[in-house]
C-alpha cells in the first residue's frame, strides 16, 4: 500500500500491478488475492483524496503470456494518457496533492491495523472483493485517525515504548519523561500496547487535540530513593 501512495506522491501518473492469475500463486500464499483486496481499499483512499481511482490498476498474467502482458500495459498507458497528468486532470495543485499522498503514506500502518480483518478476507471468487470498501467507511477511517500522547504525570520513563517504536518517534531517557513526536508518529499503536498497565501513560486520542509536550526542564523524574538521599 505504501509503495502505491509513494509512487503517486513522487508524481507517477498511474500505477499498474500485475500478478499471477488467481489460484495460481507459486507460493500458495494467495498473495494475489491479498493484493486485489488491498488495491480496492487503495482505490477508495485515492478517491477520497481527489485522485481518479482509474489511475491504479491490477490485473493478471502468467509468465507465458507475453502478448497479454504487452496488451495490458498498452491499454493502461493509453488510459493514463487520456486521463492526463496526475493532479492537473483532477484540478489539484501539485504540492497540495503531494502532501496529501505523503500524509496517506504515513497512515498506512494505522490503515492496515484498522482494516486488518477485512484485508485478510479470502474469497474464492475474486469478484467478491469489488465494492468491499464503501466511501463512507473510508471517510470514517480517515476521520477517526488516532493520535498517541504520553501523559507526563503517569510516565515512569521505563523506556519500553521508546525501544519498541518502529520509527523512533519517542524521545526520552532513563529519568526523562517520554514524549511522542507527532510528526514522526505513524500511528501503529505499539506504544499504547506496550506501556505497562501499572503506568498506563500512553493515551489514544481520537477527535481531540493533542496537548503540547511539556517543557524540557520539567521532564526530569526525581525517583523516590534519589529524593530521600538528597534529603538526608
Ligand atoms: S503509535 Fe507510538 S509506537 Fe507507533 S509510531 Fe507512534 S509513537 Fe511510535
Ligand atoms: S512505556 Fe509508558 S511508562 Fe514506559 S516510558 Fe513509555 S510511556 Fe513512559
Amino acid at each position: 500500500m505504501a509503495f502505491i501512495f509513494r509512487a503517486f506522491s513522487k508524481g507517477m501518473d498511474g500505477v499498474c500491478i500485475i500478478g499471477c492469475w488467481p489460484g495460481e500463486c507459486n507460493y500458495a500464499t494467495g498473495g494475489n488475492y491479498h493484493a486485489f483486496n488491498m488495491v480496492q481499499l487503495c482505490k477508495r483512499l485515492l478517491e477520497h483524496e481527489g485522485v481518479n481511482p482509474e489511475r491504479l490498476m491490477i490485473d493478471w498474467c502468467s509468465s507465458s503470456e507475453g502478448i497479454r502482458f504487452a496488451n495490458l500495459i498498452d491499454e493502461f498507458s493509453n488510459k493514463i494518457k487520456e486521463l492526463g497528468p496526475l493532479g492537473e486532470a483532477e484540478g489539484l495543485e501539485g504540492e497540495q496533492l503531494r502532501k496529501k499522498l505523503e500524509d496517506l503514506t504515513k497512515l498506512v500502518p494505522y490503515i492496515k491495523l484498522a482494516k486488518k480483518d477485512k484485508l485478510a478476507l479470502r474469497f474464492d471468487d475474486i469478484e467478491r472483493y469489488k465494492d468491499l470498501y464503501s466511501k463512507e467507511e473510508v471517510e470514517e477511517l480517515l476521520r477517526e485517525v488516532p493520535s498517541y500522547w504520553i501523559d507526563p504525570d503517569k510516565c515512569q520513563a521505563c523506556g519500553l515504548c521508546r525501544r519498541r517504536c518502529p520509527v523512533d518517534a519517542i524521545s526520552g531517557d532513563k529519568n526523562l519523561i517520554h514524549i511522542v513526536d507527532q510528526e514522526k508518529c505513524i500511528k501503529c499503536g505499539t506504544c499504547y500496547e506496550v506501556c505497562p498497565d501499572r503506568f498506563a501513560a500512553v493515551k489514544k486520542l481520537v477527535g481531540e487535540p493533542v496537548p503540547p509536550p511539556i517543557p524540557e526542564e520539567q521532564r526530569v523524574i526525581v525517583r523516590k530513593k534519589a529524593k530521600e538521599a538528597t534529603a538526608s
